[in-house]
């Protein structure tokens, strides 16, 4: 459904060159949901920005395809892309408000969408798919609350009326970032059943950009974890979870606060992202790895398949000693 390959992303500076997004490549497959994580600054976002042409001025994309449905989204015209989007491609994003227009009620969006996309629809036709819409998404009293303005709506159906815009036109894609970010637990959760829900409606492929592995862990087939704008893992979340192969993501899945863990087990990783204008030579992830040696310095590690016969035969991490990991215990 959807292959990115050797994406490159740049943001030109007054300080220099940033380089975004390093040569990143991954695969969405139909009706599959991949978990796109890393701390902020990893890229995550500009990726999923980058497959619309939403990176915005002084970012541009340098490098690579992003192929959707065999066509390659990079060399299509701007205006291609808009009709794309809201159509065979809809983002859900983490504030409501980026995608509803505060000054037209709900129900009057999601018919305005429906009919751009789906020009045979009659108005009645429209009315009466955005009603069932704001039903499926939970929306109670839906034919009332369909006259009402995003601000009549609370923050968690402000998220399903988004949610219910995204899913109207069946898109095969759905790109959601941080979804859950700026909600409370309870309304997380919500919206995580929310996002299974739009999933299962639309069979969409997804992606899901998030900076936590919990909401990973809850929805994705897959990962793809990213570190200074490259992918330094991936595979099946079982495996990533159960036999992690790359230092950082051993780091994030220690970070992650569990019910059956104490916050003095926790282990946040030490340090910070590297500087993009100046990047770190050799892996990118050396000054905060505690296996770090040499060779780490000087020679980048390339993404390659995990050698160890374990889980996903796919597994891929960018760590000269990936397999040494075996032998490594993740504490959790
Ligand atoms: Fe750590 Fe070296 Fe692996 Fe990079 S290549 S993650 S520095 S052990
Ligand atoms: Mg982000």
């Amino acid at each position: 459904m959807l292959v990115i390959d050797d994406l490159a992303v740049e943001f030109r500076t007054d300080e220099g060159v940033v380089r975004a997004v390093d040569g990143a490549a991954f695969s969405v497959g139909t009706g599959e949901i991949v978990g796109v994580v890393g701390e902020s600054g990893s890229g995550k976002s500009v990726t999923a920005m980058s497959i619309l042409g939403l990176v915005k001025p002084p970012g541009r994309r340098v490098g690579g395809s992003i192929r959707f449905r065999g066509r390659d989204l990079s060399q299509l015209p701007a205006s291609d892309l808009r009709t794309i989007r809201g159509g065979d491609i809809a983002m859900i994003f983490q504030d409501p408000m980026t995608a509803l227009n505060p000054v037209v009620s709900v129900g009057r969006q999601i018919v305005e969408a429906l009919r751009l996309h789906q020009p045979k629809l009659s108005k009645d036709g429209a009315r009466a798919r955005a009603v069932e819409l704001l039903g499926v998404v939970g929306i109670p009293d839906a034919p009332a609350r369909f006259k009402q303005y995003p601000h009549e709506f609370s923050g968690g159906m402000r998220q399903r009326a988004m949610i219910a815009m995204a899913i109207a036109n069946g898109p095969s894609l759905l790109i959601a970032d941080e979804p859950t970010t700026a909600l409370d637990v309870t309304i997380q959760a919500q919206v995580l059943d929310l996002l299974r829900v739009a999933q299962q409606e639309t069979q969409a492929a997804t992606l899901l950009i998030t900076h936590d592995l919990g909401v990973v862990a809850e929805l994705a087939d897959r990962v793809v974890v990213m570190y200074a704008g490259r992918v330094v893992e991936q595979g099946d979340v079982t495996t990533i979870f159960t036999a992690p192969r790359h230092p950082y993501t051993v780091g994030l899945l220690e970070s992650l606060p569990r019910l059956d863990r104490d916050v003095d087990e926790l282990y946040p990783i030490p340090g910070s992202p590297p500087s993009l204008l100046d990047p770190p030579p050799g892996c990118p992830f050396h000054p905060r790895c505690p296996l770090a040696r040499d060779r780490c310095r000087t020679e980048r590690p390339e993404l390659r398949v995990v050698g160890d016969g374990i889980g996903d035969p796919t597994h891929r991490s960018a760590c000269h000693f990936a397999e040494e990991l075996e032998s490594t215990e993740v504490s959790r």
